[in-house]
């Protein structure tokens, strides 16, 4: 039987618990789960059992979490971890090796730039940035030592859809796997599986818990990628030494990514979610369609509105008419372009310093996907370490403030933005 996905938000990956009939997931907090007897537990080591051993690898309500965020993005399992970043590392790790790399777009949220452009170095990867809407960019980009091609749904920071579908035509052809960050669209509004994305990562820290008291990641696996096709994912093929020679793809066949993922990435990278997060975001996600239609509704409402203000250069929101991606809204995420989108002010930095520092509804912090609305300043903030000309090729130019949408009253959010476009001056 297939459910809808506002029933499938509240249901998916959680039961009844078994000892106490508990309806909500309970907060399973221990480190470590009593073996039935001695046959068990190794057979639990072996991976011929699935079970709980250490919260390190797997929790209940880790699990919970993991079967509902694979349910949402129709993947065959998924790991949850500490973080969105950590989760990009997760769905790399059993991909990639000394000499690789990977193919990525210029458009991504900043932090992910500088992993990909600086800190992978560090085990030998490489990242080579591309303009995804240049297709023939990213074919020619791709070499013998390339393991993964990787872009965002929505990009962050808003204003910029990929073509999914024509990227993962690409990725196939060259037999690569095709990651999509789904951070900013989450499942609601688009389904990167469905556009033939092999692995989709998530910051469950933004939407999906939705009220900016987590931070946690998940890679999804789709479950449909031949990892042995090629050679090239000998980790996943071959007999893995890290795992007394069990060969991943021949055992688990659609669940092997996850399996490595769990067996040998949360085990040696440690990069694991705690149950108290994994308890806040599966809360969180109950109502993650109702959330997100409103932040587009609000998005939509409030990002027309500033268009036509005299203060304003430009507004880029994928959901306005005169957005040049605003035919790819409805081929990738039908239900609309998320509540994310950058504003350019005409008065330039001094004028969006004063803008920041009025607005009384919108707070000026270093996050995004909360229920609240938020802003930031990025080129004297996260960006300030950036030349003028760095700034402006990441969308974060001196005159240009971030905007996330929260589900507030769209006209106080207005008013709000109103008075202090008056003081900005
Ligand atoms: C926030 C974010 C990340 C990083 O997630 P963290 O949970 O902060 O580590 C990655 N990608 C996108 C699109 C994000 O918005």
């Amino acid at each position: 039987m297939t459910h809808g996905f506002d029933t499938l938000q509240v249901h998916a990956g959680a039961r009844p618990d078994p000892a106490t009939g508990a309806r909500q997931t309970p907060i399973y907090q221990t480190t470590a789960y009593v073996f039935r007897d001695a046959d068990h537990a190794a057979a639990l080591f072996n991976l011929q059992e699935v079970g709980y051993i250490y919260s390190r690898l797997t929790n209940p309500t880790v699990a919970a979490l993991q079967e509902r965020v694979a349910t949402l993005e129709g993947g065959a399992g998924a790991v949850c971890c500490s973080s969105g970043h950590a989760a990009q590392i997760m769905a790399l790790f059993p991909l990639m090796g000394p000499g690789l790399n990977i193919v990525a777009s210029t458009r991504a949220y900043g932090g992910t730039i500088t992993q990909f452009s600086q800190t992978i170095k560090r085990f030998g990867w490489s990242c080579k940035f591309v303009d995804f809407d240049d297709l023939g960019a990213v074919e020619a980009a791709i070499d013998d030592n390339t393991r993964a091609v990787f872009c965002e749904t929505i990009a962050n920071p808003g204003g910029y859809i990929t073509d999914l579908d024509a990227i993962a035509a690409i990725a196939d052809k060259a037999g690569l796997p095709l990651i999509v960050d789904n951070t900013s669209a989450t499942p609601y509004l688009c389904r990167p599986i469905e556009h033939g994305a092999t692995l989709v990562v998530h910051s469950l820290t933004k939407y999906m818990t939705g009220n900016g008291t987590v931070t946690g990641g998940a890679v999804v696996d789709s479950g449909t990628f031949d990892w042995s096709a090629s050679g090239k994912f000998p980790s996943l093929s071959d007999p893995e030494p890290a795992y007394h020679g069990l060969k991943f793809h021949e055992t688990f066949g659609s669940l092997a990514f996850t399996f490595h993922s769990i067996a040998i990435g949360l085990r040696d990278l440690g990069m694991t979610m705690n149950p108290q997060g994994a308890h806040y975001t599966l809360m969180g996600i109950e109502t993650l369609s109702l959330r997100m239609r409103r932040h587009v509704e609000n998005a939509e409402r409030v990002a027309a509105w500033l268009e036509q203000h005299p203060a304003i250069e430009q507004v880029t929101y994928a959901g306005l008419p005169s957005s040049p991606y605003h035919d790819r809204v409805a081929k990738i995420c039908p239900e609309g372009a998320g509540g994310l989108f950058t504003v350019a002010l005409k008065g330039g930095y001094e004028s969006c310093t004063k803008f920041v520092d009025a607005l009384q509804i919108f707070s000026h912090v270093a996050n995004l996907g909360d229920a609240r609305s938020l802003v930031i300043h990025s080129a004297s903030t996260t960006h300030r370490q950036l030349s003028e000309e760095q700034q402006i090729a990441a969308g974060a130019a001196p005159n240009v403030v971030r905007i996330s949408i929260g589900i507030e009253d769209p006209e106080d959010l207005i008013a709000d933005l109103e008075q202090a476009l008056a003081q900005a001056g």
